[in-house]
């Protein structure tokens, strides 16, 4: 027997409709590239929004057709996010950091059929431009006195001319809530990058259950500043998340140093800040470095790649702040586990709490997690055991776009992390699972022995990859930039040897000047595997 409810389509516009209702005042405070600060209240944004919808209209755009912008986290970029899904066309939000040939593929594949850049992006678009196929127009995120005379692009178009004769006036379609929303691809460490298609309902679920009470500790009193870009994963859900409870934005623009950040903080009076961990270690150097603590945050969420035990223990300890370390993906929209606060916590000594906060956290409602081995057996949550790390609900992906597979096993989707769960549901990332090094049938965690590396005086950076060993199958080597002469291969060697078992030593330890990074910041091992793959069987070790 079914229920008797509604059944209300769940769609972005009803965020926007809602906030007019309720939070018609709240600001959203922009640094612009232009680098001065924009602001205005809630209201003028759907007003905006709203007229760039008209425009939408009248350039043709239809539901289902995708709109792909390359822009900072500002006020225009937050009213495409609801002007575009809000007709029920799809956001496609392009990462500016990735080489010009993914550009041009993701571009493509997605079939785009108008860009929206922000005005520092232009010759990154301009590089890519002949290659094109499908955009009909190019429109810049500026007034009309900064649209560029001499530009390469044709058919280029002003935003705010675009939308200033439009009426502030617009009835939202309503449509299945299934539809799509929004767009934003994985920089895929190999291959292309792929496609991750959101729809409403899964933007709205996400969104609502990521603010609940306990998630992201955002409140009606929150002031965000979103460090995490608005073409990452949507800025992690927060654009619709703080439209909801009516949170005052602020966004940094493409000013993210420690300096930009705890001005923005402090004119702004922001109490919630969400970003990745090199972020923060840019602002806590920087608070160190004037000897200045931070007054009115209490919630910093990190999430993106490990949160490391002296940044949680710095944010308590100097600016009593409780670090929030979250994780997720792409694919997940992105949230999957937190690592609240709680009354257990409050009983622990200080260095447990902290270790217990290096872990990634329990899975939120909304998101299901468990281990399996390699034939898909579920393993024990007993804090111990490694394995794939599997996810399960209605904010993640069950295929990539256009593709005609289904991206799950059994109806759950392989995260491609390998992790511990404790029985108490704490989710710690041992690797990701292509990194993670097979010897002997045995798994070395590379993350762990980088992480222990970085303790060695001299070892600046460090990476750990698995290469082909004729008996053990793989083994691990580890590179090192250094910034002292006196480390040397047997320095590194002799520091790990009473800090991780005698076979997860490396085999060699090779010094190098800079590591390979992808466009997300993340280390890329695979062109390191790829050149020393030999290294061991040559050298017949
Ligand atoms: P995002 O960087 O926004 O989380 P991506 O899809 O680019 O999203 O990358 C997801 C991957 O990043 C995860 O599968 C995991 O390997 C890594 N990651 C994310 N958060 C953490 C974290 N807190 N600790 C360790 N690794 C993380």
């Amino acid at each position: 027997m079914l229920g008797n409810m509604m059944t209300e389509p769940l769609l972005i516009s009803g965020i926007l409709e809602h906030a007019i209702q309720n939070n018609s005042k709240t600001e959203i405070v922009s640094k612009r590239v232009e680098g001065d600060i924009h602001r205005y209240s809630i209201l003028d944004a759907a007003k905006r929004s709203k007229q760039l919808a008209n425009a939408l209209v009248n350039l043709g755009v239809k539901e289902g057709d995708v709109l792909g912008t390359m822009a900072v986290n500002g006020y225009r970029h937050f009213e495409l996010y609801f002007g575009i899904s809000g007709i029920g066309a799809v956001l496609h939000t392009l990462n500016p950091r990735l080489f010009p040939e993914q550009i041009d593929f993701i571009v493509n594949h997605a079939e785009d059929k108008y860009l929206f850049i922000d005005l520092p992006f232009i010759p990154i678009i301009e590089a890519v431009a002949k290659n094109l196929k499908n955009v009909k127009g190019f429109i810049v995120l500026c007034d009309k006195e900064n649209l560029p005379k001499d530009s390469k692009l044709e058919n280029l178009m002003c935003y705010e001319e675009l939308i200033k004769d439009e009426s502030e006036e617009f009835d939202w379609p309503t449509f299945d809530e299934n539809t799509a929303s929004s767009l934003c691809y994985t920089s895929g460490t190999t291959g292309n990058p792929k496609g991750v298609l959101y729809s409403h309902r899964s933007t709205i679920l996400h969104a609502w259950y990521s603010s609940a009470g306990n998630a992201m500790n955002l409140t009606s009193k929150s002031v965000v500043l979103p460090v995490v870009p608005m073409f990452h994963v949507n800025a992690w859900g927060v654009p619709y998340a703080a439209s909801m409870l009516g949170c005052k934005l602020v966004f940094p623009g493409p000013f993210t140093d420690g300096e930009s950040i705890y001005n923005l903080i402090n004119d702004e009076g922001v109490n919630n800040l969400l970003g990745v961990p090199t972020v923060w270690l840019g602002l806590l150097n920087y608070l160190d470095e004037k000897d200045i603590t931070l007054k009115n945050v209490n919630s910093v969420l990190v999430g993106g790649s490990a949160a490391p035990k002296s940044m949680i223990k710095d944010f308590q300890e100097k600016h009593n702040v409780f670090l929030l370390h979250g994780w997720g993906m792409t694919e997940m929209s992105p949230l999957g586990t937190l690592n609240q606060d709680t009354a257990e916590m409050d009983l622990m000594e200080l260095d447990d709490r902290y270790e217990l906060q290096t872990s990634q956290g329990r899975a939120i409602y909304g998101c299901q997690i468990k281990i399996v081995n390699d034939e898909g057996g579920t393993l024990p949550n007993d804090g111990k055991t490694f394995g794939r790390l599997m996810v399960k609900g209605p904010a993640i992906i069950e295929r990539y776009y256009k593709s005609s597979e289904s991206a799950l096993e059994n109806g759950w989707f392989d995260t491609g992390d390998v992790s511990t769960i404790s029985p108490d549901g704490y989710m710690r990332i041992v690797d990701r699972s292509k990194d993670v090094i097979k010897s002997g049938g045995e798994w070395i965690s590379s993350i762990d022995l980088e992480n222990t590396a970085l303790g060695c005086p001299g070892v600046l950076e460090a990476c750990v990859v698995g290469v082909a060993h004729e008996k053990w199958d793989e083994r691990p080597l580890l590179f090192v930039v250094k910034n002292s002469d006196e480390c040397t291969k047997e320095s590194v060697l002799e520091y790990l040897s009473d800090k991780v078992a005698k076979w997860w030593l490396p085999d060699d330890v090779i010094f190098i000047d800079e590591l390979p990074h992808g466009a997300t910041g993340k280390l890329l091992k695979t062109g390191l595997r790829e050149d020393y793959k030999n290294h061991l069987i040559t050298k017949g070790d």
